[in-house]
Formats: C-alpha cells, structure tokens, sequence
C-alpha cells in the first residue's frame, strides 16, 4: 500500500505502481539491451541491434511495453470480476506481475475459472497481435530492423507468459482453474489445500531448476509461489471458518473509551488495569479517533505526562458496520494493517473488534 503510487485509470479501475516495479523495468532493459537469441528468422532481444544509442532506446521501450502487457493480462481478470459484479479497488503491478485488489469474490468454481482464465487469453491474443505485426514489418522493412526485433520480442514474451501463467502451480492462474475444478467435486477449504499443495510442490521443483541453472529470477518465482499458495490457504480456511458470522455476533460490547484529553500517563495506567491495548477516543458522545499501544510508544516517556491522547490519536476512523460478515471485517483489518474496528451503527459507536475476537471465532468454529 505505502510503497505504490497510482498512475492512471482504466476502465475506472486505479492502476499502480509498485516501487519493485521501476527496479524491474530498468533490469529488463538492461537484460534484453544485452541479449540477442536468433529464432525462426528474427532475434530474440536487442543486443546485436546497432548503434547502441538505438539499442538501449529499443531496449527500454519494450520493458515498457512489457509492463502495459502484464497490466492489460491484469485488466482481462478485473473485466471479467466486474462484469459478475465483483468491486475492483485497484491494481497493484508488482516486479513479477499484476495484482487486483478485489472484494470479496464469491466463492463460485465456475466464475474463478472464467476470471483466472481471462489473464492467460490476454497475453495469448497480444502475443498473436504482436506476431502478425512483426510478420508485417518484417515483410515491408526487414526481419532484422529494430521495430521487427521488438515485435517479435514482445510476442515470445506474450507467449511464454500465457504458458507460465496456466502452469497449474496455485497462486497462478492455471491454479485457479484447478482449484475451481476441485471445488466443483469438493469442499472449498479441501480443493484449496489441494490446489495449494500442488503449487507448492511446482514451487520446489523450480527452485531446484532455479538452482541448477543459476536462474535468480525462476528462483525468486518460485519463493513468491510456495508463500503465496501457503498465504491463500490460510486465509481461505480462516475466511471460510467464519462464514455466517456477523460482526455482531462476536464483538466487544462492552466499551472502554477514552477522552482525548486524557494524560498518555493515564491512558498507559488505563490500559494497565484495562488489559486493553486500543480505545475509540470519543468526545462529546461521538467518536474522533483511536489510540493504541503503538501510538504512546512514539512518544519519548519523559514527554508522556504531558502529552494527551488527542495529540497522538489516529483521526482517521475506520469502522464496520454490525450486521456486516466477520470474513470482511478480517480482510478490511488485513488490508489496512490495523488490530481492531469499532462497530457502528447508524453513527453510534456500540462496539470493537479486535482481531482477538477474529482469531477466538475462528478456533471455535474449528472445535464445531
Ligand atoms: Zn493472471
């Protein structure tokens, strides 16, 4: 979230960068300015491409090209989520590819196929886009002239990352096809560990190839595959864990609030007592901030009597409705990176939730 920054729109959906991003673009560059592969009558990369001016040029542009390519393969998952309603917040191009920051999905075999499937078919029709364009150059200006080099570059690449991406290695996008498969004959918590497993075992395998061939980046794809399948099962069996839980349901009712001109001095002692680590700072019968542990600690202890909670408090409030699910709850505390929301309800504050609460429902849910 902190280290992106949005360049444009499209289609309505924000689009943004992520700082690994700008490293990659330049990586790239300097890769394909150094290599030149001979293949079916074109070269593969830029490195014979003369003078060096043109080639560094040529070079560059394609890394760009590279990253619109990875952002449209992005852009045909979002197309597809929203046209079964799905909210696209953003999306996220990362070093290694795109992300889509999504409501929740339903979890629905036949809709994630056709999702995980629109990435792949994306890269494919630009892969085949971009071969009929070098067919053209190369027929009117030369095989071997700069823009046949980069056409015929962008199509192996557009390819390569159709293939790649429908390996059946969970998080990727042919393991969201299987997943989906599975769902359709088991439970959804059982086809994810399956999937997951399955990705995992992808993961290690290009490790070893990584290894072997000293292929850093196959090697740094293969670390984000074992992590992110073992993240997407965790999630989904908590999410899944509290399906049918309201906010309601397993809330803290009980308030403790704090004024904001309370000493931090006083709110440490509070919490003390208290046994709480976070309060809704309410003045006036309505709620202006929150105050947590992490917040006293950026203060020097010598400066605490003296500071308030209003000084140090967080204004801006995220809150959750009661009657909304306990999975969205964990997802908008995960995205946020914060420990607890308070509850409101018609612009009255009549609870919190913590992540403790979360993880409590969750362990019981699992003893059911
Ligand atoms: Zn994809």
């Amino acid at each position: 979230m902190h280290s992106s920054f949005q360049i444009g729109k499209l289609m309505g959906i924000p689009i943004r960068l992520h700082i690994t991003f700008l490293a990659i673009i330049l990586w790239v560059a300097l890769v394909f300015g150094t290599t030149s592969v001979p293949l079916f009558g074109s070269d593969y990369g830029f490195g014979n491409v003369q003078p060096s001016s043109v080639r560094w040029a040529y070079s560059l542009a394609f890394a760009i090209l590279l990253f619109v390519c990875v952002g449209l393969h992005e852009l045909g998952h979002s197309y597809i989520a929203r046209k079964f309603g799905i909210v696209i917040r953003s999306i996220t191009l990362y070093f290694f590819g795109g992300v889509s920051a999504m409501e929740d999905i339903p979890r629905d075999p036949r809709l994630e196929m056709q999702m995980a499937i629109a990435g792949p078919l994306v890269s494919g029709v630009l892969g085949i886009v971009c071969i009929a364009a070098y067919y053209w150059t190369a027929m009117t200006v030369g095989a071997r002239r700069p823009i046949s080099v980069l056409l015929w570059t962008l199509s192996i690449i557009n390819i390569t990352l159709m293939a790649f991406n429908l390996l059946p290695a969970f998080p990727m996008d042919g393991g969201r096809v299987l997943r989906a498969w599975f769902a359709e004959h088991m439970s959804y918590i059982k086809a994810t560990s399956r999937a997951a497993s399955l990705g995992r075992m992808f993961a290690v395998i290009m490790g070893i190839l990584g290894i072997f061939s000293l292929n850093l980046l196959l090697l740094v794809v293969s670390f984000f595959i074992y992590i992110g399948a073992s993240e997407e099962e965790r999630i989904t069996s908590m999410t899944v864990s509290l399906d049918g839980i309201k906010v309601r349901n397993i809330m803290s009712s009980n308030l403790h609030t704090v004024s904001p001109d309370v000493s931090l001095t006083g709110l440490t002692e509070r919490m003390f007592t208290d046994k709480h680590r976070g309060y809704p700072v309410v003045k006036g019968g309505s709620m202006v901030g929150m105050v947590t542990v992490e917040d006293i600690k950026k203060v020097p202890v010598d400066l605490r009597p003296t500071t308030t909670v209003g000084d140090v408090m967080v204004r801006k409030i995220y809150t959750i409705g009661p009657d909304e699910d306990a999975s969205a709850a964990m997802k908008r505390m995960g995205e946020l990176g914060i420990r607890r929301l308070p509850v409101v309800d018609g612009g009255n504050l009549i609870g919190i939730l913590s992540r403790e609460d979360l993880v409590r429902a969750i362990e019981l849910s699992h003893s059911r």
